[in-house]
């Protein structure tokens, strides 16, 4: 990751997060399970930030998370290098059994392999409740802390 992209990242990371925080009240979730991401990116000339929102209308349907409409809204709008995302709900139990809201297996295997990610792209969760804990790893770190491995 350029250090410039990093700097812009942690320049404008309350504006991301407020601006994840708006978008998780818009989620949609049968039972109220909203969570709300921002993926910061940027086309070669200039950055924008894109909201995504997790989807899930029905118990018995399938549901998108809040992650890959983000990013898949800022790779349909050319802007193919994703800096960094802000995800922002209630945190969920993990495989190990922890509370986080670090992305669903599914993001996990679904988003690194994007030419647009890559294992420096940076992801900061927020839990809504819990005193806004926040945590800041890269997407690197997480492959690693959930035994996956990275394509890129
Ligand atoms: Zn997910």
């Amino acid at each position: 990751m350029k250090p410039k992209h990093t700097r812009e990242f942690d320049q404008r990371l309350e504006e991301l997060v407020e601006m994840a925080r708006a978008a998780q009240r818009r989620a949609q979730s049968y039972r109220g399970f909203r969570v709300g991401a921002v993926a910061l990116a940027f086309n070669g000339r200039e950055y924008r930030a894109f909201a995504g929102i997790n989807m899930k209308p029905l118990e018995d349907g399938p549901k998108i998370c809040a992650e890959q409409v983000a990013v898949g809204g800022a790779i349909a709008s050319g802007y193919g290098t994703v800096i960094g995302l802000v995800v922002i709900g209630e945190p969920q139990p993990n495989e190990e059994r922890t509370l986080t809201l670090h992305p669903c297996w599914v993001c996990r295997t679904l988003l690194p392999p994007l030419p647009a990610i890559s294992r420096d792209t940076i992801v900061v969760t927020e839990q809504a409740s819990n005193g806004r804990h926040r945590e800041r790893h890269t997407i690197g770190d997480l492959l690693k802390r959930h035994g996956q491995h990275s394509h890129s």
